[in-house]
């Protein structure tokens, strides 16, 4: 199987095949790390989104008749794929998105392990049974496909975010279409290729380029039963209400300003180098990244100091190229944001200590350095808004009730982080944040997909995460509750006690 693919004009994917788009507005895709035009592609319009689901519609039943085990089979074989075509992938992420290339490799292992768990959905979707509620009686639960869902995801993870919608989603029995963000397009388009390849039917996974319009058509479908979106909060509040008005299904993951607590008792270089790592690694971009440092005490002066001399040394270049720590921003739209952040974080009061701006890279890619902020006020823009870029702040607290108070303030709620050394500091803290995924003494506490991700609070509007939570959500329950009549029994009009029957 070659790369075929990636043309100049990204393609959709509809019906198990490449289809090149009809006119509509084009997006011209950059390399952040020289501006220069990979390719483009096609909003896709009204009909195409029609033709989708119209696919997904009339390949979903089949598919959910499909025994499980044979659904699996098919992820099975793609997950060999993927592993198999790593480097292609990797190369396919960084020179869309920008970051490196082993931050790449890691996404990509991410996806192989989110795969990993759609393998066992014969053991999820395994039901309850109760024997002999009453005379002759049982009751048992099952859980089934949901027909058509629809994924919506953001331009920092082109491969694991797709993966964890569409693994799960069709393990357990439904159909897919997938709108990648315009901005990172081409990986979306090679999956649903391996997909193919795999053996999955045609019409079970589409794919359809576009921006917000393409997105709004696929929400506003009749033919669609659920939406998964991760992005940004104010457009995942915007698709949580718009999908529920329609009776859809959803779930939408939002924004982030995920903190990392240092107590006075931590070792201070392991917390500066968890630190940054999780500010600045793929430039910031990521929903769990740290963005914010809150240093409890007499922790603060020499966790700044720490901090600052590992900002410095950090290496900013391609992502393509070794021993680079951080590659570019997205675009230069992200550029002027980051810009933006910093020079109202020093009018709000904030203590430049690192200023990424002094160390842009060459040539036109979207680049900046890190930096870091100290004395931070909780009242800041800088401290209030997603920035997604390397700025790290640090706001002061005097102790852990006060941090856990600034912690659990923030409307946000997608990760918080501890480094202590004093177990009943962390068990206080891991019992008191708002958050829903919450580390001890690690930079970054994304869980591994057997269990469930998701934040808290704006950060996620819907009950049911990704990873082992999207069994749930990709599926719906069904109570059956069953009498073998023998030819001598009647049935009692009534309505009874369970048990009396
Ligand atoms: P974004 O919200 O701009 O776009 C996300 C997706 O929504 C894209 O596919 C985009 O085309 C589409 N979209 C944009 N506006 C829309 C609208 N009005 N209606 C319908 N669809 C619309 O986000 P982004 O810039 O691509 O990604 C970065 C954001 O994603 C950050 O806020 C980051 O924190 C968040 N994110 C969250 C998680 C999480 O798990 N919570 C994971 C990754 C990224």
């Amino acid at each position: 199987m070659t790369t075929d693919v990636l043309l100049d004009t990204v393609p959709h994917w509809i019906g198990g095949a490449a289809v090149a788009p009809s006119d509509g507005p084009r997006t011209d895709i950059h390399d952040p790390a020289t501006g220069r035009v990979l390719r483009s592609s096609v909003q896709g319009s009204a009909e195409t989104v029609n033709a989708a689901v119209h696919d997904a519609s009339r390949a979903a039943d089949a598919w959910a008749a499909t025994p499980v085990p044979a659904r699996a089979s098919v992820l099975h074989r793609f997950r060999s794929l993927v592993v198999e075509h790593t480097e292609e992938l990797a190369s396919i992420i960084t020179s869309e998105q920008g970051k490196t290339l082993p931050d790449a490799r890691g996404e990509v292992a991410r996806s192989v392990e989110a795969i990993d768990v759609s393998l066992s959905a014969v053991q999820q979707l395994k039901g309850e049974y109760s024997d002999q509620v009453a005379n002759g009686v049982d009751t048992y639960s099952f859980r089934q496909p949901l027909g058509v869902c629809v994924g919506i995801t953001p331009f920092n993870f082109p491969i694991m975010v797709p993966v964890s919608m569409f693994a799960a989603a069709i393990a357990c029995g439904n159909a897919f279409v997938l709108k990648p963000s315009d901005r990172v397009p081409s990986a979306a388009v090679r999956l649903a290729q391996m997909m193919s390849e795999a053996g999955l039917p045609d019409g079970v996974l589409n794919v359809v380029q576009g921006g917000t319009e393409t997105a709004e058509a696929l929400l506003d479908h009749p033919d669609v039963a659920a939406v998964s979106f991760v992005g940004s909060t104010p457009v995942a509040r915007e698709i949580y209400r718009r999908s529920a008005q329609t009776g859809k299904k959803v779930q939408a993951l939002g924004g982030a300003k995920n903190h990392l607590v240092v107590m006075p008792d931590a070792d201070l270089d392991a917390a500066a180098d968890a630190l940054v790592s999780a500010a600045y690694g793929a430039a910031g971009q990521r929903c769990m990244a740290v963005t914010v440092a809150v240093a409890v005490g007499e922790a603060a002066e020499a966790l700044v100091e720490k901090t600052a001399e590992r900002a410095r040394a950090f290496k900013v270049g391609p992502g393509a190229e070794t021993e680079i720590d951080m590659g570019p921003l997205i675009s230069q739209v992200a550029i002027n944001r980051v810009r933006g952040a910093l020079e109202r974080s020093v009018e709000d009061g904030g203590k430049l200590i690192v200023d990424g701006r002094e160390r842009s890279a060459p040539g036109d890619g979207y680049f900046i350095g890190p930096s870091l902020v100290d004395n931070v006020s909780v009242e800041s823009d800088l401290y209030r808004q997603e920035v997604f870029g390397p700025v790290l702040g640090v706001v002061r607290a005097l102790s852990l009730e006060e941090a856990l108070r600034i912690v659990n303030d923030n409307p946000y709620g997608n990760g918080a982080t501890i480094f202590t050394t004093s177990g009943p500091a962390a068990r206080r803290f891991t019992r008191g944040v708002l958050a829903g995924s919450v580390g001890i003494n690690v930079p970054i506490p994304v869980p591994i997909s057997w269990f469930g991700f998701g934040g808290w609070g704006d950060s996620r509007f819907g009950d049911d995460g990704l990873n082992y939570d999207a069994y749930r959500f990709y599926t719906r329950s069904k109570v059956v509750t069953q009498r073998w009549i023998e030819p001598t029994q009647g049935l009692a009009p009534h309505f009874v006690a369970a048990g009396n029957q």
